[in-house]
């Protein structure tokens, strides 16, 4: 008899309630509700970086931003004004990439080897192809395309080119905060929030890669991604419980972070700098649970860290997540 109830005490803890999951997947799908959505999101198990087994959404998704057309990149001579290139990221600060800024690469940078324009016509070589764009923007530059304006166009990519992200419902504590070079995000309109571009490897090249006045630039292994959050992404309803007034004050959230975090924009409202951030770009508020503010557009950084155990990308829509895998170097 002992032995029985022990084992009746025992059906009846396993069968306590779980914590309520309430309509979190619901959620997420209202905030993705601008992205160009192949499939999802859904709630599936996933497996995280420092190991933790839970429940993660899993989006897939196109990296076209459906409110408006990226681009342009680089300009073609230099006599162009910025209405015909984008930006860089110069001493931390986003400056335009106009006619003046490719004519001044030597002085900027105090180099006299860069010389990406023809002198006597002023027109700047820049890449025109899948495979320029792919040769110039390998780690190791193909030497032909030192001195380059570096742009991937995105029709360069097949049409039915998408991203999966398979991201925590709910963030499980890290032994120590992540790098962000295998991405910090999505945003809200399905774009990949990035991790730092590899500034040094392509100015070491002698090659400046622009990214468009949202921030965002193509590469052939996830399309369209941000390397700096602007202006262009208007927050949204928010993926976490939060005050009402809180949430105003924050200006809505603009994307989820790889560890299930929500990110939300550079500045509060009112144009004011958030409190006491962490190194990841973090902290809490009252009335919001943990979140991050994305870095200033020019700082190269929309995250400083991940405080959470991360999720996946994935390259193939039915793949699973096991983030606590080693992988390879990531793409640029
Ligand atoms: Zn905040
Ligand atoms: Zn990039």
């Amino acid at each position: 008899m002992f032995r029985t109830s022990l084992a009746a005490t025992a059906l009846v803890m396993t069968g306590l309630p779980a914590m309520a999951h309430e309509t979190g997947i619901d959620r997420i799908a209202a905030f993705f509700e601008g992205a160009d959505i192949v499939s999802g999101p859904s709630e599936v198990e996933c497996t995280l970086s420092g190991g933790a087994t839970t429940s993660c959404f899993q989006i897939t998704v196109r990296p076209n931003p459906p409110d408006y057309t990226p681009g342009p990149w680089c300009p073609t001579n230099i006599a162009d004004d910025a209405e015909k290139g984008g930006i860089w990221f110069l001493d931390g600060k986003a400056v335009e990439v106009d006619g003046d800024f490719i004519a001044n690469l030597a002085e900027t940078y105090g180099d006299t080897e860069w010389q990406l324009f023809d002198k006597d016509t002023g027109e700047i070589r820049f890449t025109g192809t899948l495979e320029a764009c792919e040769a110039a923007a390998r780690p190791d530059v193909d030497p032909d395309y030192q001195n380059y304006c570096v742009q991937c166009q995105p029709e360069y990519l097949p049409e039915d080119a998408s991203v999966t992200y398979v991201i925590p419902m709910h963030p499980e504590p890290a032994d120590e905060p992540q790098p962000t070079q295998m991405g910090s995000g999505v945003a809200l309109n399905g774009v990949r929030l990035d991790g730092p571009a590899p500034l040094d490897a392509i100015l070491g090249a002698h090659t400046i890669a622009p990214f468009d006045d949202c921030g965002g630039h193509v590469n052939t292994h996830v399309g369209y991604h941000y390397h700096a959050v602007t202006d262009c992404l208007e927050g949204g309803q928010a993926t976490v419980d939060a005050g009402a007034g809180t949430l105003a004050e924050h200006g809505g959230q603009i994307g989820i972070a790889m560890d299930g975090h929500p990110i939300f924009a550079h500045l509060m409202a009112d144009g004011s700098e958030p409190a006491d951030l962490d190194a990841c770009f973090g902290h809490e508020a009252e009335g919001l649970p943990y979140h991050y503010h994305a870095g200033a557009a020019g700082s190269n950084q929309i995250l400083g860290c991940l405080k959470a155990q991360t999720g996946c990308t994935l390259e193939e829509e039915g793949g699973t997540c096991d983030a606590s895998r080693r992988r390879g170097p990531p793409p640029r």
